[in-house]
């Protein structure tokens, strides 16, 4: 059993975007102080953390004093070189550890790793060249997507292969890019993207959230709501699937685990995520204890808390110039007066195209009342517009 770090001990988090900051706020709130290593001067968790390193992730100098610095670690990016992972666990905990980062860094390996245990996922196959395409495309059938193996988010590195037509491009870029491995997967016509929090302490002792449905648009996720307007049935699966993956793995620390439902309501995984995500934001809002705080918790060696929903939401992301719509003066009052709502803005300086700059969680009573703040929201800020998955 990990002994507690006591609250007043200083606890590391590798990467320091908006998931970082979060942790950082909620572990601060417990009486921690936090010491954030992100390469990037401008990561929103700096300005939250009590000591900042914005040295490279290869900086052996800076590896020294961090790990001198904490009583233990976690991360909030599954990307963190996995090498450096293990030289820190091997002198303070450190969770989740480099093992499960080096399955779930690599989609390809991941998804292996998935079906070898059993798991339900689409079907899948390796490909490294253009031949190898046409191949996998007869095996899988079209359409297909193919992704990059390493370092892709936000739907970035993905190819959806529709028909024939498609195939010379995906050709090129196979060709050209520098990418060398790559995953295919069949192309899932899911009614509908479920997520699951699932967390899991040193001696195994495990929580899981109710069941949130998302929807992406271009491969970024848009909205979730929970619970999910599924049947207690069908939540029930989902999360016994959820926790059968994250056992499987092994994993300590928050996951989330990203499934489809298909039209004759089986669920494929999706993805595994080693850290609290962005599906899990609710939390912070209509739950006894977040996901954040989770991730407290198991740093430090606390016991779980109770994971309990205490009101219907839906939670709405801000993603480029829609942060602008909530941040004018009209705009911030227009949301702050609706009842329910809940917003987070996220301090990153630069707005790109995408860019998860905020989100906004609107809590009721009743899921559809959440949902029509929600949808009401949107209808101001969405360009286009955008919906919000409805009772099937
Ligand atoms: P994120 O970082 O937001 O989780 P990601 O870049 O890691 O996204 P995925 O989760 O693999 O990528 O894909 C993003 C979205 O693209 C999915 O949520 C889903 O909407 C769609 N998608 C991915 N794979 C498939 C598939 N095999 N069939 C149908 N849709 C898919
Ligand atoms: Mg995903």
């Amino acid at each position: 059993m990990q002994s507690i770090v006591e609250p007043g001990s200083v606890v590391g988090v590798l990467g320091g975007g908006q998931l970082g900051a979060m942790f950082a706020g909620v572990a601060r709130r417990m009486g921690y102080r936090v010491a954030v290593w992100d390469p990037d001067h401008d990561a929103p968790a700096h300005r939250i953390a009590d000591q900042s390193f914005s040295t490279p992730f290869t900086d052996h100098d800076t590896r020294e004093r961090f790990v001198d610095m904490v009583k233990a670690m976690t991360l909030e990016w599954e990307n963190i070189p996995a090498e450096l992972c293990e030289w820190l666990e091997q002198r303070r905990p450190l969770h989740p550890s480099s093992a499960v980062l080096r399955v779930i860094q690599d989609r390809l390996t991941q998804k292996q790793f998935l079906a070898s245990c059993s798991l339900p996922v689409a079907d899948f196959a390796e490909v490294q060249s253009g031949h190898q395409l046409h191949h996998v495309i007869s095996r899988l059938g079209l359409p297909l997507i193919c992704k990059t193996a390493r370092s892709g988010y936000d739907g970035k590195g993905q190819w959806l292969v529709r028909q024939p037509s498609d195939v010379a491009q995906l050709e090129r870029v196979l060709t050209t890019s520098s990418e060398t491995r790559w995953i295919a997967e069949q192309f899932i016509a899911f009614v509908r993207e479920l997520s699951v929090i699932v967390v899991r302490s040193v001696s195994g002792d495990t929580r899981v959230y109710p069941v949130v449905e998302n929807r992406h648009e271009q491969g970024i996720l848009c909205n979730s709501r929970v619970p999910a307007s599924i049947s207690s049935g069908d939540a029930e699966a989902a999360r016994e699937l959820s926790v059968r993956a994250v056992t499987a793995l092994q994993g300590i620390g928050v996951f989330c685990v990203e499934m489809f439902q298909t039209q004759d309501g089986h669920l494929l995984i999706n993805e595994i995520a080693p850290r609290p995500h962005n599906s899990g934001h609710y939390t912070l809002d209509v739950c006894t204890v977040s996901q954040f705080e989770q991730q407290v918790r198991v740093t430090c060696g606390l016991p779980l808390g109770e994971v309990r929903l205490l009101s219907s939401a839906v939670m709405v992301n801000l993603l480029g110039d829609e942060v602008t719509a909530v941040m004018s003066a009209e705009g911030s009052r227009e949301t702050f007066s609706t009842p329910g709502a809940s917003v987070h803005l996220y301090g990153k300086r630069v707005i790109r195209p995408g860019r998860k700059m905020g989100h906004v969680t609107f809590t009721a009573s009743d899921g559809e009342t959440a949902v029509a703040s929600a949808q009401q929201f949107m209808s101001r800020v969405k360009i286009p517009p955008s919906v919000i998955p409805s009772h099937s």
